[in-house]
């Protein structure tokens, strides 16, 4: 029997696999679905905690890569010839190419019966519920819920600092954030947010459509930069309205 820690580098299953380490828990493997459009800054967490529990994380890579699914031209349907461009909000494509697909094979690869360790805290009961027979979630089972997760990681000064720009982690290029993660995230993250604003050139360059130049439903990467302009100069005249009253 093989156990097999799934980490994120979330706070749930950061905070999961150092008691499972501290309770002398066995774990065979560490595996982290890696879409390669993670925040660096998830990348560095992630090297830190393999630092403080003095073992690697085995990163799985998806066969094919977000640009050559980006960049991918549909054989089928209404649009041939039409790259898809960025993935649909909620049916996101990429989830299953990224991430549960090297997941999947990684798991037929192991020629043993095993078992898969997931951090879901006691505040999520419905995700608890739908675990299959092989899974098991230790923070659940030992009462912990969000709460303590995020003071007991802060306790111990690895609070992953994403999570004061994000509810929750992801790729770059999520078009399931929200205005709110995207207004920070351009401030916070340029660097990201300009490959974010390359991909929308490129979505707009090759788009036969409307919809496959935007981002999110109704915006594209370049009419939210706009906005996010606009907002900023609209402050910046209400202080000047202000400060001359
Ligand atoms: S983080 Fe967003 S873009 Fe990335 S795989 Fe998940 S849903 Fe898709």
């Amino acid at each position: 029997m093989k156990h097999i820690v799934s980490f994120s580098g979330g706070k749930d299953s950061t905070l999961m696999l150092l008691l499972m380490i501290e309770k002398n828990m066995p774990i065979d493997d560490i595996i982290f679905a890696d879409t390669g459009m993670e925040f660096q800054e998830l990348y560095d967490y992630i090297e830190r905690i393999e630092g403080i529990i003095g073992r690697k994380v085995t990163r799985l890579k998806p066969k094919k890569t977000w640009d050559e699914l980006f960049f991918a031209t549909k054989k089928k349907g209404n649009n041939i010839g039409q790259i898809n461009a960025f993935p649909l909000t909620m049916a996101c494509i990429m989830t299953d190419r990224l991430k549960r697909k090297p997941i999947q094979e990684y798991y037929r690869s192991i020629k043993t019966d095993f078992t898969v360790y997931i951090g879901i805290a006691r505040n999520e009961p419905k995700r608890y519920e739908r675990l299959k027979p092989n899974e098991k979630a230790p923070l659940y089972e030992w009462g912990i819920d969000e709460n303590y997760v995020i003071q007991e990681l802060k306790r111990r000064g690895l609070h992953n600092p994403l999570y004061d720009t994000f509810d929750r982690l992801g790729c770059y290029t999520c078009p399931n954030m929200n205005l709110k993660e995207l207004r920070l995230m351009r401030k916070r993250y340029p660097a990201e947010w300009a490959k974010l604003m390359w991909y929308g050139e490129q979505a707009e360059k090759y788009a036969t459509r409307r919809r496959f130049a935007e981002f999110k439903p109704g915006w594209t990467v370049a009419e939210l930069e706009k906005r996010f302009q606009l907002e900023e100069l609209q402050k910046e005249l209400q202080f000047y309205e202000t400060s001359l009253t």
